[in-house]
Parts: structure tokens; C-alpha cells; sequence
């Protein structure tokens, strides 16, 4: 029998889900808090079995083209001087893996689903409550409704999981790192290339997204306690402090971030909880799992989302569909949830003398990988 469905949040995993529930014949309502598509789009990954699920949607011919061109991350130091350059391909993607800007992505994923899914823009949850027939909800605009199942698929700082199992402390571990990005004109070297310039503990990036660019902040500090989410000035303090005595092209983007009106800000963290539903509750995406960097979030996101629907339709409740899509999905989400202090030693070295093995070790890699697309076998 088709089920009465709320899903909070429009991202990646929440557009996925209306799709995939609305197909197999559910009413499918999506309340999301912004009040269309947010322009800051960070580039992300679409790869492995996220690649199948969007392209059972149909999407995949428009994901590639709103995809991006980069093939290499190049490294340069405080005089722009070319250090090394490291393949995409060296990351082991796979041949068909894409790169696209996050908000673009979720804007290709709720188009695909809007025809059949009731999406509600400029709307969140305020308050849940659940008994054994269905679950009561109260939106912030004081409007109410019944529903059958609520899914949280509102992010990082989700809502319903702190509406129906307990406040984010709980559950959030910061991982002693902050990212910033923003939207910058144009990309500081070619279409291919995500040019990097790193110092101890931190490191500025450009990355080109068809036609535009991104700028990242990436650091170390120890957690900035009580941060609000949402507190753009600090944002930007925060970000001009550390990066004060930076040099490259920082100085010229540190400008970029005084005058920023779109700065995404937060903590690198990490959501773990020892059940992903209660009741007649479930969370999907970085509601559920996050690893807010470098764990596949949005390929995992997709994954998720298709997996819990994919395990309501082959059980015959929705408790043995929960048990089901998270025995399913924790499989994938945990090895990537251990992999971040590997990725961080790469990403963002600690010290001087990481950040020269960091160098050394790009340079051989991505000599090797020359040789082998000059022999022919590299991708
Ligand atoms: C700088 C950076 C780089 C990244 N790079 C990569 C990468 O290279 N590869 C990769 O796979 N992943 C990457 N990620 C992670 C990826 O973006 C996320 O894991 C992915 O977007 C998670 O999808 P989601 O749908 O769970 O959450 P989101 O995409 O964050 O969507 C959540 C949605 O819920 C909405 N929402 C929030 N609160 C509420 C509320 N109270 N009510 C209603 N709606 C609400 C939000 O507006 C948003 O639309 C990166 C993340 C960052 C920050």
C-alpha cells in the first residue's frame, strides 16, 4: 500500500529518495529550508554504485555535462611555482566517476523527481511527534500533518535528528579541521587543474566548476566552541585569522572573503549513532553518517538513499525495511568514516616536515602515473 512519506531536506540523499519512493508509488512530500538551490556549490563525486542509481534515474547524460573537467590536483608553493601535479585517476575513481558542483547536483537530482514528489521550499520541521500508527509533525510556519514515515535527509546539522534522537552534541565529533569555500570568478589556472598551495596545518585550493571557480580554506585549530552555523562574520574572522600570513594568491581571495555574502563555514565532523531510526523515523545521508570531508559523502548519499527505498520495497514493514537498508549501507559508510586522517595527512600536512613528505610523495606519484599515460596503461 503506498505510504504517506515527509522528507526533510532537498540535498543530494533527500532529492534521491523522493525519486526512488515516488516511483514505487509512495505520496511523497519534501519540505526544504532553503528557499531554492544554494549557489555555493563545492564540487563533489559521483562514483561505484552511485553511478548505477543515477543512471537508472535517467541523469546521467545531464550529470556529465554538468560536470567539471578537472583530471589533476597540481600543487604550487608560496611563489606559485608548479611543485608536482597528481592524476585524479591516481585516487582510483574509476573510468566513469564524475565531478560536479554540489548544488548543481542536488538541483539535477530534484528535477528529476519534482514531477512526481510535492517539494516545499522556504519550510522545516519544528516539532515530531511519533506513536505506533504514524508520526505528527509541526512545521515552523505552525502548519501541521500526519504521515506514515519521516525521513531525515537534512545534512550535517540535521533537524530531525535532533528533533527524534537527541541534541547534535551527542552525536558529532569535530575532527580538529575547518573548511570555507566560496564562489570565485575564475579559475587560476586551466579547466583541468585544481591548483593547491599548502603550509603547515593549512592549505587554500581553486577549483574550476564549468566556467566558474571555488575556493576552499581548509585548517587546523582546535574546536571553536559554541560556533553557530550560520554566524558569517565569524566565519569570515575565522578564516582571515588563519590565513593572515598566507601568501600566493591568498591575500587577493582573503579579499574575496571579506566581501562574501555566500561563505559556506563548519567544522570537518563526523555523525555516528548506533541505530539510524526510531520508530517510524529514519535519517539518510550525512544526517546519518557524515564524514563532512573527504568520505564520499555525496556518493554515499545517493548510495543510501537508494538503498532505503530499495529495502522498504522488499520488506513488508517498515522496522524490517530500517534494519535492512542500514545493515546494507554501514557496510559502505564505515571503511570511508575510518579514512579521513589519511586523507587530512594529504590534504592539509601538520607540519613543515609533513608537508615536504606530502610534496615528495605527489611528486613521485604523479611522475609515475606520467609514465604510464606516456606507455599507454594509465587511465
Ligand atoms: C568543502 C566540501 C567538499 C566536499 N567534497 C566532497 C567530494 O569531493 N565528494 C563527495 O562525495 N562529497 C564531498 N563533500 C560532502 C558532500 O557535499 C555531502 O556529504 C553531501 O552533500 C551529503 O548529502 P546530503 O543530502 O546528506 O546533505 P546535503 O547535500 O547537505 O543536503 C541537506 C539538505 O537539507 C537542507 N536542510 C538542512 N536543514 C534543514 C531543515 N532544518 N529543514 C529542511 N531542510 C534542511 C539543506 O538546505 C540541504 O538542502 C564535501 C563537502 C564539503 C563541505
Amino acid at each position: 500500500m503506498a505510504a504517506n512519506i515527509l522528507i526533510s531536506g532537498a540535498g543530494v540523499a533527500g532529492a534521491t529518495l523522493a525519486y526512488w519512493l515516488a516511483r514505487r508509488g509512495d505520496v511523497v512530500t519534501v519540505v526544504e529550508r532553503a528557499s531554492g538551490q544554494r549557489s555555493s556549490g563545492n564540487p563533489v563525486d559521483v562514483k561505484g554504485f552511485a553511478i548505477d542509481v543515477v543512471r537508472r534515474m535517467g541523469i546521467l547524460p545531464r550529470l556529465r555535462e554538468a560536470a567539471t573537467s578537472v583530471d589533476r590536483m597540481t600543487f604550487v608553493d608560496a611563489r606559485g611555482e608548479h611543485i608536482a601535479a597528481l592524476p585524479l585517476s591516481a585516487f582510483g575513481s574509476g573510468s566513469e566517476a564524475l565531478e560536479l558542483p554540489r548544488a548543481d547536483l542536488a538541483g539535477i537530482l530534484t528535477e528529476s523527481a519534482r514531477e512526481i514528489a510535492d517539494f516545499r521550499w522556504g519550510q522545516s520541521i519544528a516539532a515530531v511527534a511519533q506513536d505506533a500508527h504514524g508520526v505528527d509533525v509541526t512545521f515552523e510556519n505552525a502548519e501541521s500533518g500526519r504521515f506514515d514515515l519521516l525521513i531525515g535527509a537534512d545534512g550535517l546539522h540535521s533537524a530531525v535528528r535532533r528533533l527524534a534522537f537527541g541534541p547534535e552534541t551527542r552525536f558529532r565529533t569535530d575532527q580538529g579541521m575547518y573548511v570555507a569555500t566560496l564562489p570565485v570568478p575564475t579559475p587560476f589556472g586551466s579547466e583541468r587543474e585544481a591548483i593547491f598551495h599548502g603550509m603547515p596545518g593549512r592549505a587554500v585550493g581553486v577549483h574550476p566548476a564549468a566556467g566558474r571557480a571555488v575556493a576552499a580554506f581548509f585548517f587546523r585549530r582546535d574546536p571553536v566552541p559554541d560556533l553557530d552555523h550560520r554566524d558569517l562574520a565569524t566565519h569570515k574572522r575565522l578564516v582571515i585569522e588563519a590565513f593572515r600570513d598566507a601568501r600566493w594568491r591568498v591575500p587577493e581571495l582573503l579579499d574575496q572573503v571579506r566581501s562574501a555574502d555566500d561563505l559556506y563555514f563548519d567544522s570537518v565532523s563526523r555523525i555516528d549513532l548506533p541505530r539510524w531510526s526510531t520508530g517510524r523515523v529514519v535519517l539518510v545521508g550525512d544526517a546519518a553518517s557524515c564524514l563532512s570531508l573527504l568520505g564520499d559523502g555525496s556518493t554515499l548519499a545517493i548510495a543510501g538513499a537508494y538503498r532505503l527505498a530499495e529495502s522498504l520495497t522488499a520488506t513488508v514493514d517498515h522496522t524490517a525495511g530500517f534494519v535492512r537498508y542500514e545493515s546494507a549501507h554501514r557496510r559502505s559508510v564505515e571503511p570511508r568514516q575510518r579514512g579521513f586522517r589519511v586523507g587530512a595527512a594529504l590534504l592539509v600536512p601538520e607540519s613543515r616536515a609533513g608537508l615536504l613528505a606530502r610534496n615528495t610523495a605527489v611528486r613521485v606519484i604523479g611522475a609515475a602515473a606520467g609514465r604510464r599515460a606516456r606507455c599507454g596503461t594509465g587511465a
